[in-house]
This record gives structure tokens, C-alpha cells and sequence, in this order.
């Protein structure tokens, strides 16, 4: 038997930043991760060099049932204090856009700083850590292979369910039911969609292009761009989009923002299919310019017409068949219900003592490096409250 202050279970961002707080304040913490190794999502994260913060992190970029739960921890750990210790492992690292911020050589270099943190600390690392029951007596109770770890608080912070093949369970859902807290239903989030058989029918060749437009699904918009795959959409624009989209409803895609796309056919002699498609390759890859015009093209040449194109264009609604699913997420939206936890401390209201923290609680962020920013807030809220 091994006795603790606290019990972390999950090596990722949440669980190692919250570790390295607690034991920082002197207490004595096991971190048990089922893997062989901590941080593997880190690894694979930003193409392979983390976007680890957003310099404009701010609540408007995370979804949840409750949008104000997040307020709190986001302003008591900012990406300040992240970008601070960062600099201070001597980590270089760049804005790419919009305030993202990337490691300038490799995300491996953001798991060597928390390991560090973690020896600086007295955090005791157990990786290939199979756990087979959580119970609470006088303390929480974690059995896991022959050994037994006690400690008056746990924090969970076994991320969600995006990515299986990387080992991503449903483990902190099941813990959370366990204690009887409530969860939000959780859905694949950061995803690319899936066109109907007739959609797909039309574009599917057109895997590979990609376009500047403004996605939006239920109230949100974003202007990044969108790609279009195999079997539907991606890019950044329809990421973005898909963690607010909902089975059934359609998402509207303006491929012209901004501008006015007829402008060059109503100005035209004469106005004609080239025209029109002239007019469109000034801001559509040339093949879609030629797709959009063989599926949608203007009724006629009248001015009436041409507004109906343009409005279109503006407009295409598309009702995807689906998500690409959990296997190709980014994250998982939906999970321990806010309402059951503290958001100053991501204590559970109902059992004292235990702690959610990461992709877990219903918290979802924006691309773009604000995952990361919850997790490391979450985690720092409930590190400096145990
Ligand atoms: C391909 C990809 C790229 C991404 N890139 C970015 C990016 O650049 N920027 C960004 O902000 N976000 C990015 N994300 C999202 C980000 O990785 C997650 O939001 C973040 O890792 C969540 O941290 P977490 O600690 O809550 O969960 P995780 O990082 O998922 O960590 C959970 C840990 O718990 C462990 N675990 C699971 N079950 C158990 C169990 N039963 N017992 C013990 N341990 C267990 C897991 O093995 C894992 O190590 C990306 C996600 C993916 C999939």
C-alpha cells in the first residue's frame, strides 16, 4: 500500500501540469498513466510541434453546456504563465497565426520540460499503469496491478474519447457515473464531415483542393479554409465549424466572403459560361470554379439570375451525412457535466476530494491551441486547490 496526497490518473497536459502545481506546494503526488510512456498526445499534437497556448484565448473560444464555467480557471492561469515556463526550459518557439503559438523545433520538447517540472516537484510517474478499481472510503482508494495507492484527493484527467487507436477510453466518463455525477453527451468535435452519397458524388474528386470561405453551423462562423477529402470536408473552417454542428442540420458555406462574385459577369459584353467561370477562378481553385458552375450554374443571364447565383455562393448549404467519428477527431465535446464541479477548483460538488480537470469536463476549445490552454488552466486550478 502506498499513501499519497493525491492520486492523478492520466499522464497527459492536464495531469502532468496538475501534478507539477500540487507538488510544488509540497504535496506528495502519484501520477498513474496507462500508457507506456506520458504525453503521447502532446507528441502527435500541431503536426508534431504542439501548438501548446493562443496569445487570444479568451471563454468566447470554448464550448459547454455552461459557457461561463471556464471564465475563472482561464483567468487565473493565462498563457502567460504557460509561454513563462516555456521560456524558462529555454524552449523557442513561434506565432504561426492568429495568436497560436508553436514550439519552433519539436512538441517532445514540451514533454521534457514537464518531466523536468515533474522530478523538480517529487511527482512519482507510474506509466504502463493498468488500474482495475477506483473506491472511497476514509480516502480514494486506486487499485492497479498489485499495488494499492491511497490519498484524501484524485483528480481525474484521462482526457476523452477522440483517437482509440492512441488508447483514448471512455475510463473518466465511466468514474465520473461511477460517483454519481452527471454527463453531457459526448460527440466527436474538430472533425472533418462526411458528404451525403449524392454530395460526395459530385466533389469527392475534388480531394485535395482547398478554398478560403466562411463556414458556420447552429449561431458560430468562421472564416479559415476548408478542404475538400475523399469522402466530405475538412480544413480549419469546417473543424471549426463541426464542434457546433448537429446530426440533421445543414452547415452553410459562403465560398465568395467578402466579395462580390458576379461583379465581372455583369460588367461582361456579353455573358456567357466562360465569363462566369473567368469570374470565379479569380478566388476558387480553377477545378472548383468549374464544379460549382456544372452544379449550380446561373438560371440565366438576367440580372435577377445573377443575384440568385451570387446569393448561393454565398450560401451553399450542404446537410452532411455525418462525422468523420471519434477516429478522427481533434477532441471530444461533451463529457463530466460543469455543473457538478467547482470552477474554481474543478472539485466534484457531490465528493469532496475529487477533481475532474481536461478534455474530460464538458469544456471544448476553438483550434488553435485553446485545448491546451484548458487543460493546463484546469489543471493549475485544481493543483493549487488540493
Ligand atoms: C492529432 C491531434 C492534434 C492536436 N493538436 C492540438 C494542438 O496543437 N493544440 C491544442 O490545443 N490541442 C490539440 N489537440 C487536442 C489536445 O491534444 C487535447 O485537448 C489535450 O491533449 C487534452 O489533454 P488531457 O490531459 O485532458 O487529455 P489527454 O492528453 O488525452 O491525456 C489523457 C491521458 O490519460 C491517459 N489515460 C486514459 N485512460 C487511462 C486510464 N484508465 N488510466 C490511466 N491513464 C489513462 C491517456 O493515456 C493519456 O495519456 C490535438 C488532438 C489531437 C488528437
Amino acid at each position: 500500500m502506498h499513501n499519497f496526497d493525491l492520486i492523478v490518473l492520466g499522464g497527459g497536459a492536464a495531469g502532468l501540469l496538475c501534478a507539477i502545481e500540487a507538488g510544488k506546494r509540497g504535496r506528495r503526488v502519484v501520477l498513474l498513466e496507462r500508457a507506456e510512456k506520458i504525453g503521447k498526445k502532446i507528441l502527435i499534437s500541431g503536426g508534431g510541434r504542439c501548438n501548446f497556448t493562443n496569445l487570444q484565448t479568451q471563454p468566447k473560444h470554448f464550448l459547454s453546456e455552461n459557457p461561463h464555467f471556464a471564465k475563472s480557471a482561464l483567468a487565473r492561469y493565462t498563457p502567460a504563465d504557460f509561454i513563462a515556463l516555456v521560456e524558462k526550459h529555454g524552449i523557442s518557439y513561434h506565432e504561426k497565426t492568429l495568436g497560436q503559438l508553436f514550439c519552433d523545433r519539436s512538441a517532445m520538447e514540451i514533454i521534457t520540460m514537464l518531466e523536468s517540472e515533474c522530478r523538480y516537484a517529487n511527482v512519482k510517474i507510474v506509466a504502463d499503469a493498468k488500474i482495475s478499481e477506483v473506491g472511497r472510503g476514509t480516502t480514494f482508494t486506486v487499485r492497479c496491478d498489485a499495488t494499492e495507492y491511497r490519498a484524501p484527493a484524485l483528480v481525474v484527467a484521462t482526457g476523452g474519447i477522440s483517437i482509440p487507436k492512441m488508447g483514448a477510453t471512455g475510463f473518466g466518463y465511466d468514474l465520473a457515473r461511477q460517483f454519481g455525477l452527471n454527463i453531457v453527451k459526448t460527440r466527436p468535435a474538430l472533425v472533418p464531415l462526411v458528404f451525403h452519397p449524392a454530395d460526395r458524388k459530385r466533389y469527392s474528386d475534388l480531394a485535395g483542393v482547398s478554398t478560403d470561405v466562411i463556414a458556420s453551423a447552429g449561431n458560430s462562423a468562421f472564416r479559415e479554409k476548408m478542404l475538400f477529402t475523399h469522402r466530405g470536408l475538412s480544413g480549419p473552417a469546417i473543424l471549426q465549424a463541426s464542434s457546433y454542428w448537429r446530426e440533421g442540420e445543414p452547415l452553410q458555406i459562403d465560398l465568395a466572403p467578402g466579395r462580390e462574385a458576379t461583379e465581372k459577369i455583369r460588367e461582361a459584353g456579353t455573358r456567357t459560361a466562360a465569363v462566369a467561370e473567368k469570374a470565379l477562378r479569380e478566388f476558387l481553385p480553377s477545378r472548383l470554379a468549374e464544379r460549382w458552375l456544372k452544379f449550380h450554374p446561373p438560371k440565366a443571364w438576367t440580372n435577377i439570375a445573377l443575384d440568385a447565383f451570387e446569393r448561393e455562393l454565398h450560401a451553399w448549404t450542404v446537410r452532411p451525412a455525418g462525422t468523420e467519428g471519434y477516429e478522427k477527431a481533434e477532441v471530444t465535446a461533451g463529457g463530466v457535466d460543469t455543473a457538478e464541479l467547482s470552477s474554481k477548483t474543478m472539485e466534484s460538488r457531490k465528493v469532496p476530494g475529487l477533481f475532474f480537470i481536461g478534455e474530460v469536463v464538458d469544456v471544448t476549445g476553438h483550434l488553435g491551441g485553446f485545448n491546451f490552454q484548458w487543460a493546463w488552466a484546469s489543471a493549475a486550478a485544481a493543483g493549487r486547490a488540493v
